[in-house]
C-alpha cells in the first residue's frame, strides 16, 4: 500500500528507530512543495531546525535559500529534507547505522514528492543515497541515477561558510541541476534564461 503524507508525518513524529529521539527537541521531517521537481537532500537538522521543526532554516539553510534564489528557484517550489530527521548531539555527523535506521522516511519521502531531479547536499547525503564508498569530493558535479531519478552532488551550505572558495564549484553545480530541469521540461515558468 503507498503511503500518505499523514502516514508518514506519523510515522516519523512517533519513531525511536535510532537514539538520536532521545536527545532531540523535535523531529525535522523537511518542508516545500510536496510535488516539487527538485528535492534536495542535506544531512541532518542543527540547534536552530532542531528548535523550529523546520530544515535548514539557520545560516547553511539562508545560504541555500539565496543559492536556490541564483537560479531562480524560491525555496518553496522545492522539497528540502535530510537523511537523519532528529538533531544529532553537538550536531556530530549521523552515524551510518542512524541513516540507515531513518532510510525509510528517506524513501517514503521521495516515493512521495516524486522528484524528476535530486540534489545531494554533503557528504552524508552522498553516502546515504549513493552509497557507503562514495566520496563527496570525488562525485560532486557528476550526474548518477538512482529509483530512475538524475542525481547530483554538491557540497554542504555549511561547508561553503567554512570554506567559501568551495562556492564557485557549488555554483558550477547548481547551474547543472538547472540545465537539467529546463531539459526535463520542469519549472517552465521560471527558467526560461540562464541566469
Ligand atoms: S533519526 Fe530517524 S530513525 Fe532515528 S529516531 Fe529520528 S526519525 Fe527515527
Amino acid at each position: 500500500m503507498r503511503t500518505s503524507w499523514a502516514r508518514l508525518a506519523e510515522a516519523i513524529s512517533g519513531c525511536a528507530g535510532c537514539p538520536l529521539c532521545e536527545s532531540c527537541t523535535q523531529k525535522v521531517p523537511g518542508q516545500g512543495d510536496p510535488s516539487a521537481p527538485l528535492m534536495l537532500i542535506g544531512e541532518g537538522p542543527g540547534e536552530q531546525e532542531d528548535q523550529s521543526g523546520l530544515a535548514f532554516v539557520g545560516p547553511a539553510g539562508q545560504l541555500l535559500t539565496r543559492m536556490l534564489e541564483a537560479i531562480q528557484l524560491p525555496r518553496e517550489r522545492v522539497y528540502i529534507c535530510n537523511i537523519v530527521k532528529c538533531r544529532p548531539p553537538n550536531n556530530r555527523t549521523p552515524l551510518p547505522e542512524e541513516a540507515e535506521a531513518c532510510a525509510p522516511h528517506l524513501l517514503a519521502q521521495w516515493a512521495l514528492v516524486r522528484p524528476r531531479v535530486v540534489l545531494l547536499l554533503g557528504a552524508t547525503a552522498v553516502r546515504g543515497v549513493l552509497g557507503e564508498n562514495y566520496r563527496i569530493t570525488r562525485c560532486r558535479g557528476q550526474w548518477f541515477e538512482r529509483r530512475g531519478v538524475p542525481v547530483l552532488a554538491t557540497y554542504h551550505p555549511s561547508a561553503l561558510l567554512r570554506d567559501p572558495d568551495k562556492k564557485r564549484e557549488a555554483w558550477t553545480d547548481l547551474k547543472l541541476v538547472r540545465r537539467m530541469l529546463v531539459e526535463l521540461g520542469q519549472y517552465p515558468d521560471l527558467l526560461k534564461e540562464e541566469p
